[in-house]
Formats: structure tokens, sequence, C-alpha cells
């Protein structure tokens, strides 16, 4: 038995955190602020799918593994359309995906480069002067425009509650963003079904879980906190 401390990323932990989830979720491991050895030790556990907030430091570490050939790489933070051309060129998913005209920028870039990026709709469904998104009423509004961008696979939701919200608070929100899924559905747009809920993070993913998500976001939790 070894009884020292256990580093904060141990792949033990990791292995044990992916175990107590669903398998039918995906655990998207978020390596913002931690090197690339960080994923290394993640990859070793099992972990095939990582999310990063900021283009230049996750093309970084993408240079530093190109040995690990099967990640998936998901942009989870704010897209700015300056920055749009490398999202398109280097991640599998983008979940931030946060208005019309991003969406109709990152489609044409798509078409340029001959890829199908797999895209998450990122809505807020409660007032939060620090994030982006849609409404539920402007999402409703731009949906006909969106499912005729032949090159983007928006395919999923992505949501960040308000920090401040108790629990119940919290899953409700979680909850509305299940029902705005299946009321698009409900649609039969011929180009856009939401089949993936992008929510829960290490403080509130349990609640996520709860109301359907497919996809966590987990970095503190899995890695210790970020300095
Ligand atoms: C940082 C971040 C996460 C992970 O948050 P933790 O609290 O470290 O689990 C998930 N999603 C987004 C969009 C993030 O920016």
């Amino acid at each position: 038995m070894n009884h020292s401390a256990a580093p904060s990323a141990s792949g033990d932990r990791i292995a044990q955190i992916r175990a107590s989830i669903p398998s039918s979720v995906r655990l998207i491991a978020v390596t913002k602020g931690f090197p690339a050895a960080a994923i290394r030790t993640a990859y070793a556990a099992g972990i095939r799918d990582f999310g990063e907030n900021r283009i230049q430091e996750a093309l970084d570490k993408q240079a530093e593994l190109q040995d690990l050939s099967d990640i998936t790489w998901h942009l989870i933070g704010h897209l700015q359309s300056n920055k749009a051309t490398k999202a398109v060129e280097s991640f599998d998913w983008i979940h931030s995906v946060d208005s019309l005209k991003l969406a109709e920028r990152l489609d044409r870039l798509a078409a340029e480069q001959g890829r199908s990026p797999k895209v998450c709709l990122q809505v807020k469904l409660r007032p939060d002067p620090s994030k982006y998104g849609w409404s539920a009423e402007t999402l409703l509004q731009d949906l006909p425009i969106l499912n005729q961008l032949q090159h983007l696979k928006i395919c999923g939701l992505m949501a960040i509650p308000p920090l401040n919200l108790d629990d119940a608070e919290t899953l409700m929100v979680f909850q509305d963003t299940y029902q705005l899924g299946q009321s698009i559905n409900q649609l039969n747009l011929n180009n856009l079904q939401i089949q993936e809920l992008s929510m829960g993070m290490s403080a509130d993913y349990p609640l996520a879980i709860q109301a359907g998500s497919t996809m966590i976001r987990l970095g503190r939790l899995l890695f210790g906190e970020r300095t």
C-alpha cells in the first residue's frame, strides 16, 4: 500500500470518478490551466475527451500530444470570431456556439476547410451578465437559419447555470434545458436534432445527470484547484 500523499491529478482517482458516472454519460476532462502532463495522466486512466477554453492554450497542448491520436478535442469557452478558423481546424466539438453570427461564420469556415464540427448551441436560460448564450425565445427565432447551416453538425445544447443558485434552482435550469431540447426536436427540423446536452461541472454534475445530461465537463474534481 502506498500511503504517500496523492498528487492532485492521480490516474487512480480519475478512473474512480469515471467509474462512478453512468457509462452513457460522456466525461469531458477540462484541462484549462493544467499542463499537457495532466492530459497524459487522464489519458492513461482511460479518458479520451478533453475540453479547453482558449484556442492558443489548446493548440500548444495539442502540439505536445500528437502521439495521442485518438483524443476528441472539445472547445468549451467563448470563441472570439477572429479565432474561429483555428477552432474549426483543431476541435472536433465546439460547445460554446453562442450567437447566430458565430454559427454562420463557423459554417462558412467549415465549408472552406472541408470539415464538419459537431456543435452545441449555448443557451442562457437565466439572467447572467457573465455568460453568453441564446435565450429560449431568441434561439427558437434563429432555428430556421441554424437549420440551414449544412457544414455544422448542430446536435446539442450547452448550459451553464448562474453560480449563485441553490441546488433546486440549478436542477431546474438543467431540466429547462432538457425541455428546450425536446421542444426543438418536436419541430422536426431536417438538419438540426438535439441529441446531446452538455451540462454539469464539478459543482453540479449530479444534478445535470439527473436532468438528462449526456456530456459533463469536469475540471477541478479530476485535477484539483486551478492556480
Ligand atoms: C472551467 C470550465 C468547466 C470545468 O469547471 P470545473 O468547476 O473545474 O469542473 C466546465 N465548463 C466550462 C465552460 C468551463 O469554463
